[in-house]
């Protein structure tokens, strides 16, 4: 994993402020104030562990065996290197060591303010072993303010990276709990790998008849390209997998594709091709199996997401949307009349036809789109990357496939559900709200005109 790192402005700002210190300390008081770091540091170590062992947190992962035997050196070590007798640490170096301390930190869960008491523990001792230096009276306050400030510089660089380590850390989990139904996991593996087969089926199919080879589609635009920058890109954010398996797609269209479609080369073009699906392939499954240990998030009752997430989810999809200045749509869906069949059939009835109707609207979207239970008998489907028409048309071929959908009820009858549909396109706004709201509106007037129909939002 990546380490943090300093934003640029930070860096500037704080190694500027880190030359002007070194600047500040003639070289007999630099001597003078590593000999008194030196001299302390074992002590003023042990208090920064006294302060972490008083709490019970820490207390749980910090063995005293551990602190004795590794980290009490360590921290030690660290000290005396930010104050070293000959000349000023390198800003940079320094900064190196300060953020891989403070992703470590983060990644073992010591709490920011705990590391900060005891760091300010250490600077307040180093401030009294310095005044309680009688001989240094000419350079006492240059020391001090080289001592404070050198502390405070590191400790704000190592908590910067302790920061940034547990926001990605946050994020990774977010994304990992989105998807953690078992069930529809293996579903949705065997969807996207369906996908990706197709895709190479085609392609392998243009190139063996030769003809149209101009035809040949890039894998990105496909539908396992979709859904691997979309629903793979928000399950599996942040691994090392996922963002590799993006990065061959985009090789495959930009390398090899180009030169396939012109027919050169093929020979050594279709083995590559060959085995970079191969690498994509296996990347995908390891994402898959990782995740598949999680459990959470789908509703029971239909199978889709359930609504919790769709915050998180169209947040991300409308910001990439418009970063990427990309058309992006969602399909909100009531379905017809549903009090009517609670009330002729029974509640447990009404259950059944809802699970058919999800049924129907998992089939008809497309393996990259995210589907919500909006609401009771509502559902959310977003469509990324398609504009008014094509969302049009996907709401026509949702309904055109309720409709014949034979749902059998207790007594042997057999109905059909039909549904309205309210349809939004991103208008380059930030607040997925405004989308979410012109599709109730349009979803309002589909109801209106008469039901069972698709109607765009102006
Ligand atoms: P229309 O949308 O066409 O205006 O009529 P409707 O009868 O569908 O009305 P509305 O959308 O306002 O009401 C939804 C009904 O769906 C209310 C409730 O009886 C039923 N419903 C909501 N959630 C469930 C559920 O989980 N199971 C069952 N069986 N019924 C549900
Ligand atoms: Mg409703
Ligand atoms: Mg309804």
């Amino acid at each position: 994993m990546k380490m943090p790192n300093l934003a640029e402005r930070d860096a500037e700002l704080l190694s500027k402020e880190w030359s002007a210190l070194q600047e500040a300390l003639v070289p007999p008081a630099r001597a003078a104030l590593s000999a008194i770091v030196a001299d302390h540091a074992a002590d003023l170590v042990d208090r920064f562990y006294q302060e972490l062992e008083k709490d019970a947190d820490a207390r749980g992962f910090l063995s005293q065996d551990l602190i004795r035997n590794r980290l009490n050196g360590a921290l030690q070590r660290w000290l005396v290197a930010l104050f070293p007798a000959d000349g000023a640490p390198d800003f940079d170096e320094m900064a190196r060591v300060q953020l891989h301390v403070g992703a470590i930190h983060a990644r073992i869960g010591l709490a920011l303010k705990l590391v900060t008491r005891g760091l300010r523990l250490i600077t307040e001792g180093l401030i009294y072993a310095i005044v309680a230096q009688e001989d240094l009276r000419q350079s006492r306050r240059a020391m001090l303010r080289v001592a404070a400030s050198t502390l405070g510089i590191a400790i704000d660089i190592m908590n910067s990276a302790t920061v940034e380590q547990s926001r990605r850390t946050d994020q990774n989990a977010e994304a990992f709990r989105l998807f953690a139904l078992g069930k529809n996991l293996s579903q949705e593996r065997e969807a996207q790998r369906a996908a990706m087969a197709e895709w190479m089926q085609e392609a392998m199919f243009v190139i063996a008849a030769r003809e149209k080879m101009e035809d040949l589609a890039d894998l990105r635009s496909s539908e396992f390209g979709l859904w691997l920058t979309h629903r793979g890109g928000v399950l599996f954010e942040g691994t090392h997998e996922i963002h590799r398996a993006q990065d061959i797609v985009r090789r495959i269209d930009a390398e090899l594709l180009p030169g396939i479609r012109r027919g050169e080369d093929l020979r050594s073009l279709l083995p590559r091709l060959n085995s970079d699906a191969a690498e994509i392939r296996a990347l995908v499954l390891q994402c898959f199996s990782e995740a598949s240990r999680i459990e959470g998030g789908h509703d029971a009752l239909t199978g889709v997401l359930s609504r919790r997430f769709m915050d998180a989810i169209l947040t991300r999809e409308v910001e990439a949307a418009r970063r990427r200045k990309q058309k992006f749509a969602v399909a909100l869906i009531d379905l017809d009349y549903f009090k009517l069949i609670n009330d002729r059939y029974g509640h447990a009835a009404g259950d059944l036809a809802l699970r058919h109707c999800a049924e129907v609207i998992l089939e008809t979207a497309r393996v990259g789109d995210f589907a919500f239970r909006y609401g009771g008998e509502e559902f959310l489907v977003t469509l990324a990357e398609m504009d008014l028409p094509e969302a049009k048309a996907f709401g026509e071929r949702l309904l055109e496939r309720l409709r014949s959908r034979e749902i059998p009820m207790p007594g042997g009858q057999v109905i059909r559900v039909t549904a309205s549909i309210g349809i939004a396109e991103l208008c380059g706004e930030p607040d997925f709200q405004r989308l979410t709201k012109a599709a109730d509106a349009a979803l309002y007037e589909a109801k209106n005109l008469g039901r069972n129909r698709v109607h765009l939002a102006v």
